[in-house]
């Protein structure tokens, strides 16, 4: 069955007949169902190396893609290159339309600081919509826990993107951090040593700093700014 054949009463009854507790059963599900035209958006967190680990042992070669904006830490793309060596899923890398000197002489050297919304329109957005359209996908796969954010509470474990036009898995919604840490760690899996550093959540550069204890592990994203996602999630 094709995703536009689900209707939003079929999302909502099959995300309740879902179990919350096993991420492994909803993306066996999303496999089973989508296969191949189901990929896992990885930016490369500790609940992607989670989810890049359970796929593979549900179905090796599944559809993997990041976003490379090019402004990713360096012990981003060292995750990435330990990620790839070790899983035979179909890596895949979307890069901007337009390369960061073409940025900088259009827009100035930090647009990211004069203007993240625009920023993350060009470098995250539109590379995310046009790679879900190229790759003929009628379904994606997240990192999203529901105590991320508040923008993020209400996610679902299955549920229409109407934003992005096709159906969105959040294996990991009901999962705590410590769920996260508990899979990595006791399934020896590598994850970005920021993450022991003081950055619980990692995204580009210029847009990302080390938390204080006690502050919310997203205060470290856009510090200084409303912003607190950058439009691939709401
Ligand atoms: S997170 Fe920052 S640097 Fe990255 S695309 Fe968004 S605004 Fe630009």
């Amino acid at each position: 069955m094709s995703a536009t054949a689900l209707n939003q009463e079929d999302i909502m009854r099959w995300n309740d007949s879902l179990d919350e507790g096993s991420p492994q059963g909803v993306l066996a599900a999303a496999v089973e169902r989508f296969f191949p035209d189901v990929a896992l958006a990885c930016s490369f967190g500790l609940e992607d190396v989670a989810l890049v680990d359970m796929l593979s042992r549900i179905r090796p070669g599944v559809k993997v893609f990041y976003l490379d904006t090019g402004l990713f830490f360096p012990e981003t793309y060292a995750v990435r290159d330990k990620l790839a060596a070790r899983y035979p899923a179909e890596w895949i890398r979307i890069e901007p339309r337009i390369s960061l000197d073409e940025q900088a002489a259009q827009y100035g050297a930090s647009l990211w600081a004069e203007n993240p919304d625009l920023c993350c329109k060009l470098r995250k957005v539109e590379p995310l919509q046009r790679a879900l359209s190229e790759l003929g996908l009628r379904a994606w796969i997240t990192g999203i826990r529901r105590d991320q954010a508040p923008t993020r509470a209400n996610a679902r474990l299955v549920e229409w993107d109407a934003k992005f036009g096709l159906v969105k898995f959040n294996p990991l919604a009901a999962w705590k951090a410590a769920d996260v840490w508990d899979y990595v760690r006791s399934n020896g899996l590598p994850y970005n040593v920021l993450h022991d550093q003081g950055y619980p959540s990692i995204g580009c550069w210029p847009c990302t700093r080390r938390v204080q204890p006690g502050e919310d592990p997203r205060a470290g994203r856009w510090a200084g700014t409303a912003k607190t996602e950058c439009g691939l999630h709401g």
